[in-house]
């Protein structure tokens, strides 16, 4: 039998549009527009029972279980609502109108990730109004605040009420989109994210009037400092993750092609090669992401008149770690970047997390995918980023980025992250989504565990 029915499909775009009209521009998120006003009244027409939980009010979180027999361990879809600021200058539409444009639906949130909480949401629905015995239980989580760090969000939530989130396996954001490269479509299966560490720098020098400058001046201090970590990355690292990965593009890449993407997992190849292999800059800067410890400058302040010499000045530095690497090895390479004078602080971290291994849950997205896209090829991958996956990892639940998505070649996914013209193309989105929903069917239907 054939699940779900195609006018379920209309119900998630529907509902997409729905989401998309309402700013959740976070700051201040107010995910309570949705949660409360939308997905709550949806859900419970439907006879089921969201639970809506606020650290702080309007910062909703919305948690939704349908049973199953227990014969397994339930599976998670989690989703965030809160989107990032939007510059409605840059846009060709505006950013929170749903217009439906050039085959697509523009909106800031339609890719990151409004599109996958209508996905999920809708295939809990449809899961039941059919009323298909289920082995595990389905829960659907939509999470506030994930764009700022998930205080008020998932991480709140795995410590505060670990309960209503445990799972066997989770599944959220960015993988399963068409990435397009030589010639092949590829799609990539989030199995791992990078960790983060945010660093404060502190210089300190000598005091002084601007007219009688002394050599030891903070501010130029800083300044070497951050040249020196942002004008390249850290530590190349060829982990387990990213082997995988070259080793599936390679296997359906024609010579000498192949042999090049093999030779990237090596620093110097990478070096001389890499840039020449991709498309743009944004696409070799990814890449090069996946392969390095990194450290990006992004903030600076001190000083206050233009003729004082400060005494002291300050730089924040977001670092991101592959797996197996530590927030102290990290602060080693930048000590040994920086020098001793400069003082480091870790002000926030979070470790990387990596889903080993074969289960199947892996093998249903696989299959999934050759349904998505005939003559494609699935690929598992590493998230340069940081997810909501964090803290449920930490509570043992196996996590991966999969969220159905087929792309034509000239709509470029990383650029629409967080960019402007944030777009879905409706048929990709109406496609994934029927593969999304047919896949957690069976998966929940069936008494496999790992
Ligand atoms: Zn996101």
């Amino acid at each position: 039998m054939s699940w779900p029915p195609p006018d379920l499909a209309d119900e998630a775009l529907a509902l997409l549009r729905e989401m998309l009209r309402v700013d959740t521009t976070n700051p201040p998120g107010n995910e309570a527009r949705i949660a409360r006003d939308i997905l709550a009244p949806l859900l419970t027409r439907e006879g089921l029972k969201p639970t809506i939980l606020e650290k702080e009010p309007g910062r909703s979180n919305l948690i939704v279980r349908l049973a199953g027999s227990g014969g397994a361990d339930p599976l998670l879809l989690h989703g965030h609502l809160d989107v990032v600021a939007a510059n409605p200058a840059r846009w060709t539409h505006p950013p929170f109108a749903a217009v439906e444009a050039d085959g697509c639906l523009w909106g800031r949130g339609a890719i990151d990730m409004k599109q996958t909480v209508a996905m999920q949401i809708v295939t809990l629905i449809g899961l039941a109004r059919a009323g298909f015995p289920l082995e595990r239980d389905l829960i659907v989580a939509a999470f506030a605040d994930e764009e700022m760090g998930s205080g008020l969000g998932s991480r709140w939530i795995a410590a505060e009420h670990p309960e209503l989130v445990r799972a066997e396996y989770a599944l959220s954001e960015v993988g399963g989109y068409t990435l397009h490269f030589a010639g092949q479509r590829f799609y990539p299966i989030m199995v791992a994210e990078k960790g983060f560490v945010w660093l404060e720098l502190t210089a300190s020098g000598d005091p002084g009037h601007g007219s009688m400058p002394s050599r030891n001046n903070a501010v130029l201090q800083l300044a070497r400092a951050a040249d020196r970590l942002g004008r390249r990355p850290l530590r190349f690292a060829a982990t387990p993750q990213m082997q995988a990965f070259v080793a599936g593009l390679a296997e359906n890449l024609p010579e000498p092609k192949a042999t090049i993407v093999r030779s990237l997992l090596h620093p110097i190849p990478f070096r001389l090669l890499g840039r020449a292999l991709f498309p743009n800059a944004r696409t070799a800067d990814a890449f090069s992401a996946m392969l390095h410890d990194t450290a990006a400058p992004t903030r600076l302040a001190g000083g206050e008149q233009i003729n004082q010499i400060p005494t002291t000045v300050r730089a924040w530095v977001d670092c991101r770690i592959l797996p197996g690497q530590t927030t102290d090895g990290l602060v080693e390479l930048v000590r040994k970047r920086i020098g001793p004078e400069i003082d480091i602080r870790v002000i926030a971290e979070g470790a990387p997390v990596v889903t080993e291994g074969d289960d199947p849950l892996l093998r249903a997205m696989q299959r999934a995918v050759s349904e998505l896209d005939p003559g494609s090829h699935a690929l598992t991958n590493l998230l340069t980023g940081f997810t909501d996956a964090k803290p449920l990892a930490a509570l043992g639940v196996r996590t991966y980025g999969f969220s159905p998505l087929v792309l034509p070649p000239e709509i470029n996914f990383a650029a629409l992250f967080h960019g402007d013209d944030e777009r879905i193309p409706i048929a990709g989105f109406r496609r994934g989504f029927h593969v999304f929903a047919g896949m957690v069917k069976e998966f929940c239907s069936a008494a496999t565990s790992a």
